[in-house]
């Protein structure tokens, strides 16, 4: 094949004694990635995975697009490989990025030999290749300090690969070397960003939802059912627990103060998904929660939240300003969904003035208008469990 994909890793490679199996991890998702879009041969080597295009069906452009997807790769670039001789390189340059090279105002060649029994050392290979494009291109002056387009050189063992400047990858650390994490996903737009920031750390998610029906539509929950869609394409594969309710928040919209109301259905919430996580085997919880959003997110609220629960509760987005999650859901391309209108649980029977320091002893008490337990298992006995998987 003339064409092949270059994935070198991060941060794993300080891994130390870990190092291979969260090498091996990657390339395992690699390969499950690249499943849909043809035959690809996934191999990891010297720091890199190599994905390489089997036959001519293969969807390159498609496969491309999710390597850029992939935890664990910081960097990911398109190359071609060829013979370990200057001829082969230079060949291979003139075919593979002359185009690119004719259209740049400068360039110069950066070289990495990692297999030291070939003759030339890197400066050698830079200077020998450097000086065979300077004469075909005499119109792009050499720039060794600023160049507008660099060409990369690599002698690995197998072969040389010749590319063009690397992309960012998704970075991050592979999914499933950090365990299982349970998130709360709503419809709006900062549990879907939660999701991904903890994904990002190597961990595969399982996703709870609560829902009203009917105080919210079939529609509300196709709408969390696409976000989890759309997280898949970083996450891999998930189960959505939809759970219901509607009759949690009635009992406590007909047995508690107003102004509790938030803080005991939080309560509530929290409980259920950690029996859930539980069940699923994920170490923790984790919700889109944000200092100071709004009423139930000061300290004093969300230390009430989270002391019905004994496993970790985690909220990657505390400390974010709004306009930092927005840009992310941007780039994860959840925004457009989370965006649209319809309501979530959390905005039915939502108090006017709900406590914004609430104390634990008086929530308890004003809970214990509440069988707790009762409610518990009946909304779990009523929860569906959806799958999704990518379909982009
Ligand atoms: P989001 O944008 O994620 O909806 P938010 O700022 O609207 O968050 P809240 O509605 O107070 O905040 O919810 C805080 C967190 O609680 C959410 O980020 C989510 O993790 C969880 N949560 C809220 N509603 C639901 C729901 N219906 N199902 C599952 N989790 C929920
Ligand atoms: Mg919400």
């Amino acid at each position: 094949m003339n064409e092949i994909f270059l994935l070198k890793l991060g941060e794993i490679i300080l891994k130390g004694a870990n190092k291979r199996s969260f090498e091996d991890r990657l390339r395992t998702n690699v390969a499950r990635r690249m499943r849909p879009f043809g035959d690809f041969k996934v191999s990891i080597l010297q720091s890199t995975v190599y994905v390489e295009p089997e036959n001519d069906q293969c969807d390159l452009e498609a496969a491309w697009d999710a390597c850029h997807a992939i935890f664990g790769a910081v960097s990911i670039c398109r190359s071609r490989p060829c013979e370990k001789n200057a001829d082969a390189i230079f060949a291979a340059i003139l075919a593979y990025l002359g185009d690119d090279l004719s259209a740049a105002k400068s360039f110069k060649v950066e070289s990495k030999r990692s297999d030291k029994r070939f003759p030339m050392n890197s400066i050698q290979i830079s200077q020998e290749i450097g000086g065979r494009l300077a004469e075909a291109f005499p119109d792009v002056p050499v720039d060794v300090h600023h160049p507008d387009y660099t060409v990369y050189v690599e002698i690995r063992d197998h072969a040389a690969y010749v590319h063009g400047p690397a992309e960012r990858g998704a970075g991050g650390l592979p999914t499933g070397v950090g365990g299982r994490a349970a998130l709360l996903l709503s419809g709006g737009i900062d549990s879907p960003v939660a999701g991904y920031m903890i994904g990002k750390r190597g961990v595969e998610i399982e996703a709870i939802h609560f829902f009203s029906y009917p105080y919210t539509s079939e529609r509300a929950k196709e709408k969390v059912l696409e976000l989890a869609r759309r997280l898949t394409r970083y996450c891999g594969r998930m189960t959505v627990d939809v759970v219901g309710f509607t009759e949690i928040q009635e009992a406590i919209r007909d047995n508690c103060p107003d102004e509790y109301f938030t803080i005991i259905m939080r309560r509530f919430m929290m409980r259920i998904a950690e029996r859930i996580a539980l069940d699923h085997g994920c170490g923790c919880l984790v919700t889109g929660e944000n200092l100071g959003q709004v009423a139930s997110q000061t300290m004093q609220a969300m230390a009430v939240t989270h002391a019905v629960v004994d496993i970790p509760v985690f909220h990657p987005l505390i400390g974010f300003d709004k306009e930092d999650i927005v840009q992310l859901a941007r780039k994860i391309d959840t925004l457009e969904t989370s965006i649209l209108p319809y309501e979530d649980c959390c905005t039915v029977f939502t108090p006017k003035h709900p406590k914004t320091k609430p104390r634990l002893m008086d929530v308890e008490r004003v809970e214990k208008a509440l069988e707790v337990e009762t409610l518990i298992s009946r909304a779990l006995e009523k929860t569906e469990i959806v799958k999704v998987r990518y379909h982009g």
